[in-house]
């Protein structure tokens, strides 16, 4: 949130003088394109983003509504910031060549209902099994872990996180329809799964978003790996 702030009150100051200095629209955008870029590497290396996999975005402004988020197709193994769109509110291209992932509808529900400042999309092994194992419950019940305190405002291991799961569509104005719903209904949390596809988790910051990945995947990985009936 703090970044998103500082790029509003930039875009909010007189223009430069300079003719050709970059501006500091373009500079909040190559910022961070590049911290998106350094994350989406990772993800990669932790096999949470193969073979072309998964999307991450950040809101560059919010009014008008400017998210940079990654270019369609792309390996997530070498990504770099210039593979980075700048999108407007109808995902349409403001900046950078390349066409934005279908699934960008799905990043632009959620910052519009949660008012986040990232939004990051993972295709883990993890997040497929139990989102197509547990579709029949409507989600996983996360309870009783201490890594649940990496949850933003989560102060105790006794914390239930709901980890709600919808059925995977490639309609993706239906979809992220149904993930607008989703996120009224279910006020306070921290991601989602979509059934054997992957998860989408925010963040006030891109710091706090990319943590949240970091501590659901790997509670989705114990609760696999430990073959532990899950909670519910
Ligand atoms: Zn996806």
């Amino acid at each position: 949130m703090k970044k998103a702030r500082e790029s509003i009150r930039r875009t909010q100051r007189a223009p430069r003088r300079q003719a050709f200095a970059p501006s500091e629209a373009s500079e909040a955008f190559a910022s961070v394109s590049q911290t998106l870029a350094e994350a989406g590497r990772a993800f990669y290396t932790r096999g949470w983003a193969l073979g072309t996999s998964g999307n991450f975005s950040a809101v560059v402004s919010r009014q008008p509504l400017r998210l940079a988020i990654t270019s369609t197709g792309l390996d997530k193994g070498t990504l770099t910031a210039a593979q980075f769109l700048e999108i407007g509110g109808g995902s349409e291209v403001v900046r950078g060549d390349g066409r934005p992932s279908a699934e960008a509808l799905l990043h632009l529900a959620v910052v519009r209902e949660l008012n986040v400042g990232a939004v990051l999309h993972t295709h883990s092994v993890w997040s497929t099994v139990l989102s197509g194992s547990h579709a029949a419950q409507g989600g996983i019940a996360l309870e009783g872990y201490e890594m649940l305190k990496g949850l933003e405002g989560v102060r105790t291991h006794k914390h239930r996180e709901w980890l709600p799961i919808l059925e995977n569509s490639q309609d993706m104005t239906e979809l992220s329809e149904r993930v607008t719903a989703t996120l009224r209904e279910t006020p306070g949390i921290h991601g989602f799964l979509l059934r054997e596809h992957g998860l989408y988790t925010w963040g006030a910051s891109l710091q706090e978003a990319k943590r949240h990945v970091e501590i659901l995947e790997f509670l989705m990985e114990v609760l696999v790996r430990g073959g532990a009936p899950v909670k519910r």
